[in-house]
């Protein structure tokens, strides 16, 4: 019996690759390698694009299959604002195709990467999972469009879905083997991690006027290895014969752009210069997760919270 990782090439599908396979599950790896990176995975792999049904199902038919991880999906809240397309097309297509092919193929469980881009703007300060989901930009539509055709087929077809509403996914492998890689680079870590490793002479922060103390956004940072142990803790809980769900993954404490640089700073010991910039559109100001469902319901413990760690472990990536 194997589990099949879709998106198993990408920065968090990686991590949880490794994770599943040190826990002595048998992992079989699908990725398009449109961002995915081939040498980060050793189990058996197939490079084909979800949305190509015929092919997804031949891995289905060629391996004993019995639940999936769904980690395949753009992810980009910003390019998803100019390339609403390209959006639904690969998430919301991919996830039907994805589904079909489960369904024919008596496939049950699937654990999807979901986001706090769900939510849009929080109606308290750290959000739940019964909260409103007002996505403020194209991506967050397309992942809630996900979950809710995971929900109606799941209903009908007798399938049942965990949805993990990732914060911001951060960090790296603490022995540096595996970390983010993303081409071009658009988040907040690694972008301030290329200042004092010499790729870029300074940080844009977009936006300073804020409804924030400091003006700039708030996030939640979580390591990724945290969220790989989401994820098999979610498929052991369908497995177990819980019923599908929903759960936040964050720290339940956020970080503004400004500490976040202030605190590379600290871990790097480069000045990292940084100008303030515009807003970037589609960015709400503060998203902080409460994950006490998750904790309760799935026992998940998160063992990398502290910021610095989460940065010092991508940095550890960075320099080798
Ligand atoms: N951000 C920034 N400068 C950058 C990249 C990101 O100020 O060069 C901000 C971005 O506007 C957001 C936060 O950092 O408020 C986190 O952005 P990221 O793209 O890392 O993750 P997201 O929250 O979009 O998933």
């Amino acid at each position: 019996m194997a589990i099949l990782i879709i998106g198993g090439a990408g920065y968090i599908g990686s991590h949880a690759v490794r994770y599943f396979s040190d826990k002595g599950r048998d992992v079989v790896v699908v990725d398009s390698l449109s961002t995915g990176h081939r040498e980060a995975v050793d189990v058996p792999f197939y490079q084909l694009d979800i949305r190509d049904e015929k092919a997804l199902e031949e891995v289905f038919l060629s391996h004993d299959i019995d639940g999936v991880i769904h980690f395949a999906a753009n992810s980009l809240v910003g390019v998803s604002m100019v390339e609403p397309y390209e959006y639904y097309h690969n998430n919301v297509y991919g996830m039907m195709c994805l589904l079909n092919v489960m369904r024919r193929q008596g496939v049950k469980n699937l654990v999807f990467s979901s986001t706090a881009a769900t939510y849009g703007e929080p109606i308290r300060e750290l959000i739940l999972e019964d909260d409103p989901t007002e996505p403020t930009n194209p991506y967050g539509e397309t992942k809630l469009a996900m979950e809710k055709m995971m929900k109606w087929f799941a209903r009908a077809y007798n399938m049942k879905y965990i949805s993990l509403r990732y914060f911001n996914a951060a960090g790296a492998q603490p022995d540096g083997s595996l970390g983010e890689m993303h081409n071009p680079e658009t988040h907040l870590i690694p972008l301030v991690l290329q200042v004092p490793a010499g790729q870029r002479d300074k940080i844009s922060i977009f936006g300073d006027d804020y409804p924030t103390a400091d003006g700039t956004c708030i996030r939640d940072y979580i390591h990724v290895c945290d969220l790989a142990s989401a994820h098999l803790l979610a498929l052991e809980y369908l497995e177990k014969g819980g019923e599908s769900d929903v759960f936040n993954l964050g720290n339940g404490k956020g970080y503004s752009v400004k500490e976040v640089i202030e605190t590379a700073r600290k871990v790097t010991g480069h000045p990292i210069p940084a100008v303030v910039e515009a807003r970037r559109p589609g960015d709400p100001a503060i998203l902080v997760a409460s994950s006490d469902k998750a904790k309760r319901e799935l026992g998940w413990k998160p063992e990398h919270e502290n910021l610095e760690e989460i940065i010092s472990d991508a940095w550890r990536f960075y320099n080798k």
